[in-house]
């Protein structure tokens, strides 16, 4: 029954509803930007995308420039270390974390406590259990 844009129910008593299953599949791929900072993290780095018109280096590794929207054709190696710029807490407590020289940043898992401008460094897990995934990164760990 199609109705038109009209008309509205008048009582939560005209509403209906069944619960049904659709058999749905799908598959989401990262993308060329993202399969290569995956790689990366697979491979213990943080790469960030670095602009060949303007210079900047930007996270997330995007194709293109964020700034002038050149095509962004290089990544290089970002120090895994930075700075906490944002906090949220819940029963897991999540980093905004902006790394040296790099415009934007990422956002993980906070292990231990820290504070907004506290230095963190990224922890990987073992080599072993990478795949090529965020959950690659366990998370950011207060510095010195
Ligand atoms: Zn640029």
């Amino acid at each position: 029954m199609n109705v038109p844009i009209t008309e509205r129910l008048a009582a939560g008593s005209e509403v209906r509803a069944w619960e049904d299953t659709i058999p749905f599949r799908y598959e989401y791929t990262a993308g060329v930007a993202g399969e290569k900072f995956l790689r990366g993290l697979r491979d213990g780095e943080i790469l960030a995308g670095l602009c060949p018109s303007c210079g900047l280096t930007s996270l997330p590794l995007r194709m293109y420039c964020v700034d002038c929207y050149a095509e962004v054709t290089k990544s290089v190696r970002v120090r895994p270390a930075g700075v906490v710029r944002a906090l949220a807490r819940g029963a897991r407590t999540f980093a905004y974390v902006e790394f040296d020289g790099v415009k934007g940043g990422l956002v993980h898992t906070l292990i231990g406590s820290a504070r907004v401008g506290s230095r963190v460094v990224v922890r990987f897990r073992p080599k072993r259990q990478r795949v090529g995934a965020l959950s690659d990164v366990l998370g950011f760990e207060r510095s010195g």
